[in-house]
């Protein structure tokens, strides 16, 4: 049997025979009650995986792999910014994540309540994320790299009991006071302020203690021999919440289960990203993402594999930074993103051949599109597997993929491969929803249920996750908001989102927070932003603002730093007009795709319901005058 037919077999069955397909995944967990039903699927959308299970997501990632591999590394902490490595061992990790589940109960904290994660990529930021989980509560970690608004817009939505953090976070050398972003975000927090504790690194003088903050060194010294025992939870319990935006409204809290989360992550690491117990990974993104909470902390540690943490830029200090380490621990997977290639590519190739790199079988990137060059490069650099896979924050694991634990199918560059186990993936087209045919553009839709690990619904909104996800046609499909195109051969190619939002090195940034913020200028009436392709980030971010009559105009530097204050520095626009109007439909709509082809120097096409058409030549005059 050849790989391919190898896969047939493997997807069909999950199709054809959902719930005994993942009774059998499910046998790859520790449940504490185990389950007589596999899906409850009463109430379209909403998919209960194994609903009448209990089980702890801590104990299968930690507590499990103690008596087999105690004495293993569990984590790898390098850091390139401090220049330090610490590895901890499993037994090392469990004490310290029941010391920190025992402060967070003395600080109040119960099964069900929230902990905001707020923090660098260091080793507490995982020992605190499991800690969470011993304990039934639910942690929503943000990025690092946001700011003051970012971070308040989730507290107002999250409400969390306690937030951790650190006082500083680094990049490139750089030190980033945590603090006074942390205080900036609660003038805008509208719901009762959290308790904080704080993680002091030691980079700059430990700030005094304000009330209702603990330190984290102080009060693990104070519970060293702690042992909480984790607290069994129902399998659709939530594990976590990661917020990820979209086209409108406030970003969205994709709530994740324990049971079918624990189920999919294992199991992807066995089928597709063939990881194997004892074995090391290496996933150079953040935990603030998608992919950091999947492929850093929770798959590896389920697997009982170590997982290496990384803090610092992948070219400092030189660009055989990251093959050093895969030389230094001998890793067996590797997983970042195409930008990230990207940025070795213009290093130049020998920074990879210095090392010895025997012992990896697969890189694997995602988040973005990877271009057919950089898979062409990295694939003939690295001499071996270089795996595109695609999914989303909401999937919390791969859509697309070659299933390399099945054996590799052949790779075709610029395609993530065939729909993943459990998967039932259309492309229609996106007006009349009917299926298109091989080799035209389609809008990608999922056939609910959606499989184990998927996003169970928005957090406190389930009228949200419904008008927001299912209701694009008469049937009830799940929307990626992404298009894509299926060749002769079955192989998938996407073609980019069929929304406004902009992907920034791998990064999910929603045009309306960006837009909302340049509008809290005084002197700015209206504000568009767009994204535009860029060769090294994919996309970067570009804004076109309406000026008000009244008040002095604002500068751009100005404007682009009221950006990067209140959402962070990933969402600074590259350029801001100053315009005299947007583009808009008769009902109001701002054109942003006849904006954004215009940025990116294409034809805006035919408006025929527009406004006013005079704007879209003085927006033109702008750009051509830069
Ligand atoms: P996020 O939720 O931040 O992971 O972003 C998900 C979005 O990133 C998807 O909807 C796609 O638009 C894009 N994306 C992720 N992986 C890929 C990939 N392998 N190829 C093309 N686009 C991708």
């Amino acid at each position: 049997m050849n790989t391919r037919e190898k896969y047939e077999i493997f997807y069909r069955s999950s199709m054809e025979n959902r719930e005994e397909f993942w009774k059998e995944q499910a046998r790859l967990i520790d449940w504490e009650t185990p389950f007589t039903r596999v899906l409850d699927y009463h109430t379209p959308p909403f998919a209960h995986w194994y609903p009448d299970a209990t089980l702890n997501l801590c104990h299968n990632t930690v507590d499990r792999h103690l008596a087999e591999r105690g004495d293993q590394n569990a984590l790898i902490w390098v850091s390139t910014e401090v220049e330090k490595t610490l590895e901890i061992t499993y037994r090392q990790l469990h004490a310290w994540v029941n010391q920190a589940a025992a402060v967070f109960m003395q600080m109040g904290v119960t099964r069900g309540d929230r902990i905001l994660i707020y923090m660098p990529m260091i080793p507490q930021a995982v020992v605190a994320m499991l800690a969470c989980v011993r304990i039934g509560a639910i942690h929503s970690v943000v990025f690092g790299g946001f700011a003051a608004h970012a971070l308040a817009s989730r507290i107002n939505d999250a409400t969390p009991k306690l937030i951790v953090t650190a006082d500083t976070g680094m990049r490139g050398g750089k030190i980033v006071a945590y603090k006074p972003l942390l205080q900036a975000s609660f003038h805008q927090v509208k719901v009762a302020k959290p308790k904080v504790l704080i993680v002091h690194r030691g980079l700059v003088p430990a700030a005094p203690l304000g009330p209702d903050e603990w330190d984290w060194d102080r009060e693990m010294d104070r519970n060293l021999h702690a042992q909480i025992p984790p607290v069994a939870v129902p399998s659709n319990h939530p594990s976590y919440i990661l917020y990820t935006s979209g086209t409108t409204g406030t970003p969205k809290g994709v709530q994740r289960d324990t049971g079918g989360h624990a189920v999919s992550m294992r199991a992807s690491m066995k089928h597709i990203y063939d990881l194997r117990p004892g074995e090391v990974m290496l996933t150079g993104s953040d935990i603030g993402w998608v992919v950091g909470h999947s492929y850093i902390v929770y798959a590896p540690l389920l697997t009982g594999a170590t997982t290496i943490l990384y803090e610092g830029l992948p070219i400092r200090p030189d660009p055989g930074i990251w093959w050093s380490i895969v030389e230094k621990f001998k890793v067996n997977i590797m997983f970042t993103s195409p930008t990230a290639i990207r940025l070795l590519k213009k290093t130049g190739a020998d920074w990879i051949h210095r090392y010895n790199l025997s012992s990896l079988r697969y890189l694997f990137l995602a988040g973005e599109p990877l271009d057919r060059e950089t898979h062409r490069w990295i694939a003939s650099t690295l001499k071996g597997q270089v795996i595109d896979n695609y999914w989303q924050t909401e999937t919390g694991w791969p859509i697309l993929a070659n299933h390399a634990g099945l054996g590799l199918m052949d790779i075709k560059f610029g395609s993530p491969t065939v729909p993943a186990y459990g998967f039932d993936v259309h492309l229609v087209d996106e007006i009349t929803g009917e299926p298109v045919k091989a080799n035209e553009k389609g809008s990608l839709m999922i056939k609910p249920p959606l499989p184990p690990g998927c996003m169970t619904t928005v957090w406190g909104n389930d009228q949200r996750f419904v008008d927001t996800y299912y209701s694009r046609f008469k049937t009830l499909m799940y929307a990626t908001f992404d298009y894509a195109m299926r060749d002769d051969d079955g192989y998938y190619f996407i073609m980019g989102r069929d929304d406004d939002v902009i992907n920034v090195a791998g990064h999910r940034l929603g045009t309306r927070e960006i837009e909302e913020i340049l509008c809290t200028h005084p002197s700015v009436a209206e504000a568009a932003a767009v994204g535009v392709k860029d060769e090294l980030k994919g996309q970067e971010v570009v804004a076109f603002v309406v000026v008000s009559k009244e008040g002095k105009p604002p500068g751009e530097q100005e404007l682009k730093d009221l950006v990067s204050h209140e959402i962070g520095a990933i969402a600074r626009p590259r350029d801001i007009y100053m315009v005299a109007g947007l583009p808009k439909t008769r009902s109001g709509k701002v054109l942003r795709r006849s904006i954004q082809a215009m940025a990116e120097g294409r034809d805006p096409g035919d408006l025929p319901t527009i406004d006013d058409a005079a704007v879209l030549d003085q927006i033109k005059e702008a750009i051509e005058n830069k």
